[in-house]
Order: C-alpha cells, then sequence, then structure tokens
C-alpha cells in the first residue's frame, strides 16, 4: 500500500471538519491539510439542518449561560466558549461573506434561509485555502508512528503529523477508537419527541401551547418549561425536546415508557387556584369550560374540563372536590410515554468519547499527543436552537488554535 504525507489529515467532511480544516489552514497557510470524507458529498447534516436552512447557531453571548444548554459537556465547555462563541462565528461568517439574523427566539439562521450558502462558504474557503478534500475515502484504522499517524483508508496508508477526529456519530469510528483503549460513552439518541396514545389528545393533533410545565416522573424528575404541540403521535416542541435531552439516558434504559405530568397553564398551582376564584365570584353564572385562559386553546380547554368533570357546571356551582380536580387537571394531568419519534428538523446523539480523557484547552487526547477531537464524536451534546453547531465550531477552533503552528515544525 502506498503512503502519502500529510501535515493535518481532517477525518470526516462535516460541520466540525471543514470548519476545524479552514481554521487550521488560515492560522498556518503552508500547513498540506486533507479531509478525509467517506461519503460522496460533504456537510450533508449541514445541508438538511434546521429544516434546510441550517441552524448556525444561537443569539446567547454569554458563555456561563451559554454551558446551561448542554446536558453533556456543561462544565468541559465554559473554557472552550470563552475564546470562541456564538458572536465569534457570526462574525467569522460575516467576513466570509456570509449574513446572519437572530429570529425572535434566539436562534440564529443566514439571511439567506439556505443551509447551501453555508455550504457553499465552507467548500468555498477551503478551496481557496488549497485544503485538500478526498470524498468516498473512508478512514478503516489509525496507528500512532515515530513522526505522527499512520492513517489507513481502503486506498492508501497517509501519514500526518497530527489527526482531527470530526466523525459526528458514527459508529464505525467509536469502535475503530476502542479498539484502540479510547474510552467511549455508549451512544443513545438525543432530541426526540414523546409517543402518547390517550384519549384526551385524541383529534387533537396541531394545537400549540405557548407556554407548559413539564416534570418527567423519574427519580430525580426532570423539570422544563416552553412551549408544547400535540402531535399525530403524541407530544412535541420546546418542552418536549428539552426533556428528551436531559434525559436521553434514562428515557433510554426505560425503554421511553415514562410517566409525564403536564402542568397546561404553566402558572404555580395557587395561581391558578387563585383564578379559580375570581371566576366563581365574577363569572358565577358562567359555564366553567365557555372562557379559555392561560392561553389554552379552546378545543384543549374543553376536553380538559371534561377530563376534570367541569363541563357543563357553572363556575358557582363548583364544590371543593370539583375545585380540586379542575386545579390538579390544569397543572398536573398525567399521561403516559410509550415509545418516541424522531424530531426532523434536528436530532443528535448523546454518548461518543469520553470528555475526561480530553484535553480542553486543545482537544487533544490525554493518552494520544496530536490526536484532536472537535464535534459529535465527543460525548457532548445539546437542547435544540442552534447548539449542537456551536460545539462544534467551537471544539473545531480550539483544536485548530492548538494545532497550527505545529504542523509545520520539523
Ligand atoms: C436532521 C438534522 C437537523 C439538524 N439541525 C441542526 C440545526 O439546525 N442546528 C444545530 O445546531 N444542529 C443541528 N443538528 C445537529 C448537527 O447537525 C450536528 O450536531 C453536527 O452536524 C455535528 O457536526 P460534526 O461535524 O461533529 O458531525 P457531522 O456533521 O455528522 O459530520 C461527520 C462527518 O464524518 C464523516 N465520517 C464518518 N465516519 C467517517 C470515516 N470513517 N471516514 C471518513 N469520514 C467519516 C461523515 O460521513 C460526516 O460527513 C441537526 C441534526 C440532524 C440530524
Amino acid at each position: 500500500m502506498n503512503a502519502s504525507g500529510s501535515d493535518l489529515v481532517v477525518i470526516g467532511g462535516g460541520a466540525a471538519g471543514f470548519f476545524g480544516a479552514i481554521q487550521c489552514a488560515e492560522r498556518d497557510p503552508d500547513a498540506r491539510i486533507i479531509i478525509l470524507e467517506k461519503s460522496e458529498k460533504v456537510l450533508t447534516k449541514v445541508k438538511i439542518s434546521g429544516g434546510g436552512r441550517c441552524n448556525v447557531t444561537h443569539a446567547c453571548f454569554d458563555p456561563s449561560e451559554m454551558v446551561q444548554y448542554y446536558p453533556r459537556g456543561e462544565k468541559e465547555l465554559l473554557g472552550p466558549f470563552n475564546r470562541f462563541l456564538s458572536g465569534d462565528m457570526m462574525a467569522w461568517l460575516d467576513d466570509h461573506g456570509v449574513e446572519t439574523k437572530i429570529e425572535e427566539d434566539g436562534r440564529v439562521f443566514p439571511v439567506s434561509d439556505d443551509s447551501q450558502t453555508i455550504i457553499d462558504c465552507f467548500t468555498g474557503t477551503a478551496q481557496k485555502l488549497s485544503i485538500s478534500l478526498r470524498t468516498g475515502c473512508a478512514v478503516t484504522g489509525l496507528q500512532p508512528s515515530a513522526d505522527g499517524w499512520i492513517i489507513h483508508t481502503g486506498e492508501e496508508d497517509i501519514v500526518a503529523r497530527r489527526v482531527l477526529i470530526a466523525t459526528g456519530s458514527n459508529p464505525a469510528i467509536w469502535r475503530l477508537l476502542e479498539a484502540m483503549d479510547i474510552a467511549i460513552i455508549p451512544p443513545v439518541p438525543s432530541l426526540f419527541t414523546f409517543n402518547i396514545q390517550h384519549h384526551l389528545l385524541q383529534d387533537l393533533m396541531g394545537v400549540s401551547l405557548p407556554h407548559v410545565t413539564l416534570t418527567l416522573k423519574l427519580d430525580k424528575p426532570v423539570v422544563t418549561e416552553g412551549p408544547m404541540l400535540i402531535t399525530h403521535w403524541g407530544l412535541s416542541g420546546p418542552a418536549v425536546l428539552k426533556a428528551s435531552a436531559i434525559a436521553a439516558r434514562e428515557l433510554y434504559d426505560m425503554d421511553y415508557r415514562i410517566h409525564i405530568s403536564i402542568n397546561w397553564t404553566g402558572q404555580e398551582k395557587n395561581v391558578v387556584l387563585q383564578w379559580i376564584d375570581t371566576q366563581r365570584t365574577t363569572h358565577g353564572n358562567r359555564q366553567c369550560q365557555q372562557q379559555t385562559a392561560f392561553d389554552i386553546p379552546k378545543r384543549l380547554w374543553e376536553r380538559l374540563h371534561l377530563a376534570a368533570g367541569t363541563s357543563g357546571k357553572n363556575w358557582a356551582d363548583l364544590r371543593t372536590r370539583d375545585i380540586d380536580l379542575l386545579s390538579g387537571v390544569l397543572c398536573g394531568t398525567i399521561l403516559p410515554v410509550n415509545g418516541k419519534s424522531t424530531f426532523k428538523d434536528e436530532f443528535v446523539t448523546a454518548g461518543g468519547v469520553d470528555t475526561r480523557d480530553i484535553q480542553f484547552t486543545t482537544m487533544e487526547h490525554k493518552q494520544f499527543p496530536g490526536l484532536h477531537f472537535a464535534g459529535e464524536v465527543l460525548n457532548i451534546d445539546a437542547v435544540t436552537g442552534g447548539f449542537n453547531f456551536q460545539a462544534a465550531w467551537t471544539t473545531a477552533y480550539i483544536a485548530a488554535e492548538a494545532m497550527a503552528g505545529k504542523l509545520t515544525q520539523v
């Protein structure tokens, strides 16, 4: 087998791989950099991301606030975010001809609303910087050598001083790394919606709530807040996705069969009780289900009153038991989850290279000098909203800063 030489081999032509290679080449223009990508196309996840619009980052400019969106990686990313955060990525894109916009909920997209804009920027910049790209080239093995690393592909072996592994959630690479005694936290899905078959939700698909509180009934309950959507299969929306990310591993262990409690009002129970009291004194002759409240859509509001047994009753006629039942349903409907579905706009894998073995000032493996990691290959993942890409950009940036300058030294 032939062996060709290189200064840096980037394994994976995805988000982290491209950004890492570009960052290195911008700092070290003489370095010979190759990206090896197993598919025929590069940046395929960027293409489909954010429903085809690419939610490239999130407008959160405070590292300590930013880390709170990462169920795995919170502690480790604080230092890296102090060096490269959303504002830096937006500025980098701007410098490279991509204008971005911030939406009301903080998500950042290219002004074009087209993920191809990001792909064109990355591939065009890589070409200008003379970064070599080999597609259809899967890495099948890795071996330390006197000069750095030998990378095995089906066609040839490549010798490189340094390697950046940016293979996303690819199981074959995790197996290969495990065979080298690199610890891998077992991968499980994150960011999914809940399957629920329950008469309370029947025929209510499309009903959305701006603010609910959701509690997963686990040994250590997980509580999330935010919008929620009733779907054909159950429940979706930010409150559900956030909960799925926080409890990804526990939910996997329980085969996605748990009970959840929903506070449809998003308010404390005493606020709801006070509101019921006011209705009894000010609208005593009005039927309870007539006037909606707490931004709960009418169809659901009526269903909740049916469930509480208060439908058709006047506010003034409610007894203590009715009030208990109604406030219980409004603030704590218990529903059984019996599976999960994929959220098509964004899904990620929790698990990957154990972050305890990574030096976060260089993204280098503590036991394998010259072997750097970036992106989803690491045991780092976030809730939806552009945070997963930001982890890829930041870790690639940190790895590139460490590698550049060391690539062409003898
Ligand atoms: C449908 C969908 C939508 C998403 N939308 C968003 C969004 O809008 N915002 C957001 O922040 N996140 C989003 N995400 C998550 C985001 O795409 C990932 O977190 C991000 O792509 C991770 O980047 P990465 O470079 O680590 O991995 P990837 O982008 O997956 O790139 C890894 C690359 O490595 C290649 N590879 C794997 N093994 C080998 C090998 N042995 N040899 C050579 N190459 C190899 C793969 O083919 C791939 O091209 C979305 C995910 C999905 C699935």
